[in-house]
């Protein structure tokens, strides 16, 4: 997708299962398996959409999906693997991993930097060898201090190797990352969640992150149960979701399983959002 100066790209890192219940907080699951219907496991399967920003002079990932570092038991926990990675997505654009120059993540949380890294034999590498790696301090924070409840979140593999090659930059609140890209504070899920806002030729793209994961998460109540301050995440919402229906923003949703993109407005009093097709 062309925005203005900008090619825009979903690298989808395959999908992956989470309990239901998990997925949709207070919901209860008569009303979301309308939605999303689990399987056998009460699992329901999400996307890892990511987006590839290519301005003029740099090629930006955003988010790099769960990644491949994880045992058979965790395969089969969370049903992830069977499909083509982040890597072999931009191989499909002729994009070695060396092309990529910025690594952003909207929070550490293991499905959305499983990708930073990859196992090469005993060790564990950077994925992409030149890129620099963009967190915000207050994310890394929360995840290197992390406690019983967030631990099975986040995992170091996904971060240290990154310090260990110097390619980690952490950075400091709201600001713009190259031009007309930016990080927005969107904290609730995460303190330190940040979503990516990408602007060019008067049009706004909005990668979400998990401020609202889905479509079926549209609606302000539908928090997952992962928020760290769902409170939080909902005046978040009300703030983010006025804007993006006000001036029509584009937004994107990390773990739609099937919609990648969207247009927000107000009806009725409740916000919905109707899909927009997303051609590559
Ligand atoms: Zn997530």
């Amino acid at each position: 997708m062309r925005l203005g100066r900008f090619q825009l790209n979903h690298i989808s890192d395959g999908s992956i299962r989470l309990d239901g219940g998990a997925v949709f907080g207070i919901v209860p699951r008569v009303l979301w398996e309308r939605k999303l219907r689990p399987d056998d496991r009460n699992r329901v399967r999400l996307g890892l959409n990511c987006l590839l920003i290519r301005t003029p002079h740099e090629a930006i990932l955003v988010d790099t999906g769960a990644g491949r570092k994880y045992s058979p038991k965790e395969q089969d926990i969370y049903g992830v693997g069977g499909e083509p990675d982040v890597v072999a997505r931009l191989a499909r654009l002729g994009m070695e991993p060396g092309d990529v120059d910025l690594v952003i993540n909207t929070h550490l949380h293991f499905d959305h930097c499983g990708g930073n890294t990859r196992r090469e034999g005993a060790a564990v590498a950077p994925n992409f060898p030149n890129a620099t790696y963009i967190v915000a301090r207050e994310d890394y924070l929360t995840a290197t201090g992390r406690n019983e409840r967030t631990a099975v979140s986040y995992r170091s593999e996904n971060w240290a190797p990154l310090q260990e090659s110097n390619q980690l930059r952490l950075v400091e609140g709201e600001q713009e990352i190259v031009p007309g890209v930016s990080l927005v504070h969107t904290p609730g899920h995460t303190p330190g969640h940040h979503s990516v806002k990408v602007r060019s030729g008067g049009e706004t793209v909005f990668f979400l992150g998990d401020l609202c994961a889905t479509t079926a998460h549209v609606p302000l109540p539908w928090i997952m149960g992962y928020d760290l301050f769902p409170l939080t995440t909902l005046e978040t919402r009300k703030r983010i979701y006025a804007r993006a229906a006000a001036e029509k923003w584009l937004l994107l949703f990390d773990h739609d399983p099937d919609v990648v993109a969207g247009v927000m407005s107000r009806q009725e009093g409740r916000y919905v959002v109707e899909p927009v097709p997303w051609e590559d």
